[in-house]
């Protein structure tokens, strides 16, 4: 212990004792406090008996117990030995849903752009449809207009 915290220690006990804490110190206290708790809450836990750990260490240093580690995205996992192999099939099993989900978008993807595609195919052809359409309508017209004349001939 570095003889300063010692006689910062000392110096708040004879303070405690004379109920003199200052609220500055009670408020350095409870920072301190919450420090230590975010930072075993932040820390992993022992599997056996949730005790903090630290980062790779093979066993806990509160009940001794052998912990196994394991990191998924960069996060760092303690588990027991048994966890380990149950661990690695929920990986698989969750690699495999996500590939399955994956296959099951990118298909309906396909079969969204496939119907928008044959959409897009018959307006086109139904564009490309409407200009003959209009010419057999004027061409009747067009053949009325003729036979009126004729007709109008013949009458003559
Ligand atoms: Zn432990």
């Amino acid at each position: 212990m570095d003889p300063s915290d010692i006689l910062g220690a000392l110096q708040r006990t004879t303070n405690i004792k004379q109920n003199q804490l200052t609220l500055q110190e009670i408020a350095g206290l409870r920072e301190d406090l919450r420090r230590k708790e975010a930072e075993e809450a932040a820390a992993p836990k022992c599997p056996y008996c949730a005790g903090a750990i630290s980062n790779g260490v093979a066993k806990c240093r509160h009940c001794t117990s052998e912990v196994q580690w394991c990191e998924v995205e960069g996060k760092a996992y303690v588990l027991t030995a048994e966890e380990v192999p149950q661990y690695f099939v929920q990986q698989k099993l969750h690699e495999l849903a996500w590939e399955k989900q994956q296959r099951a978008e990118a298909e309906k993807l396909l079969a969204e752009a496939a119907l928008k595609a044959s959409a897009e195919k018959q307006k086109e052809i139904d564009e490309m449809n409407w200009p003959s359409a209009g010419a057999i309508i004027i061409f009747f017209i067009f053949l009325v207009f003729i036979i009126a004349i004729f007709i109008s001939e013949a009458v003559r």
